[in-house]
C-alpha cells in the first residue's frame, strides 16, 4: 500500500495535467461493453509515466481539458469486451487507459499509441461523433470506402506499418475507418514529421487531410494545430514499422 501511494505521488509529479492514476482491478461499462484491467507492475508504470511525460510535453495544457482527458489510468491486461488493447480512450468517463506492458517493447509503438488514442478523445470532443465525418470522407479518392473498423484489424499483419502503397493513407489501419484515418495522421504527424513531409510532396489527398485535421484541432483548442505542423522542406527519412494497433 505504501509502495503504491509513493508510486502514485511520483507519477503525479511527473505528469500534470491530467491526473495519472494506478488502476486497481476494475470493470467499467463504456458503450456496449466493459473496459477491464488489472494493476500494473511498479517498474512498467514508471516507464509509462516517463513516456507519457515526454510525448505529451508539447500538448497545450488546455487541450487536455478541451479533449475531455481528465484522467490517465495506468494498468495491465487492459481489454475492451474481452479484446486486449494497448490503450483505450473512454470519452464517457473522460479517461485514457494505458496498458503499461502491451507492445511496450516494440520500438516506437507505445509512443504512437499515446498520440493515436488521445486523438480519439479529441475527435469525440470535436462534434460528439467519432465514426462519421462526411467532410473528411469527401477528401478521399472517388469510390473509396473504409473497412469495418479498427477493431476488426487487430490481428492483421503490419496493419499499422507506414506504407507508401496506399495513396491518401499512411497505413492499412487508416483504411479501416474514418476515425482511424484521422488518428493515424495525427499521431504520425507528431512522431514522423519528416516522413509525412515527403509524402505531402506527391500526395494531394494527404495534404488536404492535414489541412482539415489542423482545422479540427484549431476549432477545439486554438494553437493545438501547431502540434502537427509539417515542414515541407524536411529531408527524406527512413521509418519504422508497427506490428499491432488499436
Ligand atoms: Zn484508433
Amino acid at each position: 500500500m505504501i509502495t503504491a501511494i509513493t508510486c502514485l505521488a511520483l507519477l503525479q509529479q511527473l505528469i500534470t495535467p491530467p491526473c495519472v492514476e494506478l488502476s486497481q482491478t476494475q470493470s467499467v461499462q463504456a458503450g456496449g461493453g466493459f473496459i477491464t484491467c488489472e494493476p500494473s507492475p511498479f517498474d512498467d508504470a514508471l516507464d509509462a509515466a516517463v513516456r507519457i511525460q515526454r510525448e505529451f510535453k508539447d500538448y497545450p495544457r488546455q487541450l487536455f481539458e478541451r479533449a475531455g482527458c481528465n484522467r490517465i489510468v495506468l494498468c495491465t491486461k487492459l481489454a475492451y469486451a474481452g479484446q486486449l488493447r494497448a490503450a483505450i480512450p473512454d470519452w464517457e468517463h473522460n479517461t485514457l487507459y494505458i496498458d503499461t506492458q502491451r507492445g511496450a517493447k516494440s520500438p516506437g509503438y507505445p509512443e504512437h499509441v499515446l498520440h493515436h488514442e488521445f486523438f480519439h478523445l479529441i475527435d469525440h470532443a470535436d462534434d460528439g461523433d467519432v465514426y462519421n465525418d462526411a467532410t473528411w470522407n469527401a477528401l478521399n479518392p472517388i469510390g473509396f470506402r473504409y473497412g469495418n473498423g479498427g477493431v476488426n484489424a487487430q490481428t492483421t499483419r503490419n496493419t499499422g506499418a507506414l506504407t507508401d502503397s496506399i495513396p491518401g493513407f499512411l497505413t492499412h489501419y487508416a483504411t479501416t475507418g474514418v476515425e482511424e484515418d484521422k488518428a493515424e495522421l495525427f499521431a504520425f504527424s507528431i512522431t514522423h514529421k519528416d516522413y509525412i513531409a515527403t509524402r505531402f510532396r506527391t500526395d494531394t489527398t494527404l495534404a488536404a487531410k492535414m489541412t482539415r485535421l489542423q482545422a479540427i484541432l484549431n476549432n477545439l483548442c486554438p494553437g493545438a494545430q501547431n502540434l502537427i505542423t509539417i515542414d515541407s522542406n524536411a529531408p527524406t527519412p527512413s521509418h519504422s514499422a508497427y506490428l499491432t494497433h488499436n
